[in-house]
């Protein structure tokens, strides 16, 4: 069956109707995070001071019989002309089941201006809106269409800074968004090492902590903090470095030969992951399904990490209907990300979240069967964003 139309729309769902309090205000409400602007003081005290305005948009794409699949992506308004103006126009008229081929061929479209960035957002909406319509037209699962189940559910861990909350809601790991970074000197250093050891007298030694750095450092503060840091066991430090800086982590793994370290989340496109896996650069592959080139990337991405006998732990993987059905889907996904959004005491069933998206329970998620993501397009409203 052919492809009919490709289009961006505008994806609009209600949050959950409660009245909970919440016992205090989520850590995002005020807390610094460490970022590649905090050199910068008019910027340095709240990270969505500066971040992109764009929200997330849907991509549609439908079949002759009248069927459509939903993707979504990031940066919506300016990724929404690569697809409505360049790759959707050229892809109408491929086949509905033909993931690989359309993935290729809007990655080769892309060519002048390369399928990173920006464009691998682009990408990554028409890649899951190829998968939910096939799961549809199927009548399965995408995670059985991508080589699934290799688990019955998954497990997740837990980020953000709210780690009481965290516990409470039964998570076993845990991951903390780092404070501060160079800009901050000594003290900086000293307040992201006094949050580590608080965290890990809370959680107790039998858990995992984890520590996000976003792109906030150099390879000189990475190593101080990670050996500040060594006394609280940390089962990784993430994203120290901006990620075009491979020879940063490379230097970074030098340096640091006894720390795990993880990035991928703003890496696009397989190639710079098989880099990465051929050096043992990083230990962990991170991967954003809604950015890098949706399902069909990460599958590559997954096949890489087993060829390199390293892992794949999907970032925001449990947030979303995409996320879940690759994490549950590949053998090599032995963890998964769950962003904990909702302020302490406001329960995670209660988080505005694409209608059909399974939340953590004791810490593990069991994603429903239904075809396709799962997602439940009967409660969700979408508008063309080109009229
Ligand atoms: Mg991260």
């Amino acid at each position: 069956m052919e492809i009919t139309d490709i289009r961006t729309v505008t994806v609009d769902y209600p949050a959950p109707d409660h009245d909970i309090e919440p016992d205090r205000p989520a850590w995002t409400e005020d807390g610094p995070v460490a970022n590649p602007m905090t050199r910068y003081p008019r910027y340095a005290a709240f990270r969505p001071s500066w971040r992109p305005p764009w929200g997330s948009i849907g991509v549609v794409v439908e079949a002759a019989d009248g069927t459509i699949g939903l993707g979504m992506t990031s940066h919506g308004p300016v990724v929404a002309p690569i697809i409505d103006e360049h790759l959707g126009p050229r892809l109408v008229g491929e086949d509905c089941m033909a993931t690989e081929k359309v993935y290729d061929m809007a990655v080769r479209l892309c060519a002048p201006f390369t399928a990173a960035g920006l464009a691998a957002y682009a990408v990554s909406g028409i890649d899951l809106a190829m998968w939910d319509l096939k799961g549809k037209l199927l009548d399965r699962p995408v995670y059985e269409l991508a080589g699934g189940p290799a688990r019955s559910e998954l497990t997740c861990y837990a980020t953000g800074n709210d780690t009481d909350w965290q516990l409470e809601l039964g998570f076993d790991a845990m991951k903390l968004a780092c404070p501060y970074g160079p800009a901050d000197g000594r003290s900086g250093l000293e307040a992201n090492a006094e949050l580590v050891e608080d965290r890990r007298q809370l959680i107790g030694d039998d858990r995992d902590l984890m520590l996000d750095c976003w792109m906030a450092f150099d390879v000189d503060y990475a190593v101080r903090l990670a050996e500040r840091c060594r006394a609280y066991d940390l089962r990784w430090i993430e994203e120290c470095l901006a990620p075009e800086d491979i020879a940063g982590y490379r230097a970074l793994r030098n340096r640091l030969p006894w720390q795990t370290i993880t990035t991928g989340e703003h890496w696009y496109r397989p190639a710079r992951f098989q880099t990465a896996a051929a050096d043992r650069i990083v230990d962990i592959l991170q991967p954003d399904i809604n950015w890098v080139g949706g399902l069909t990337a990460v599958r590559r991405v997954a096949d890489i990490a087993a060829a390199a006998g390293i892992s794949v732990i999907l970032h925001a993987g449990g947030n979303n209907p995409y996320g879940q059905h690759a994490s549950l889907a590949l053998p090599d996904v032995p963890l998964t990300e769950y962003f904990v959004a909702t302020p302490p005491g406001v329960p995670l069933e209660y988080s505005h979240r694409l209608p059909g998206t399974a939340v953590p329970e004791d810490g593990t998620i069991t994603p429903p069967s239904s075809p396709g993501f799962g997602i439940d397009l009967e409660s969700i409203e979408l508008t063309p964003i080109d009229g």
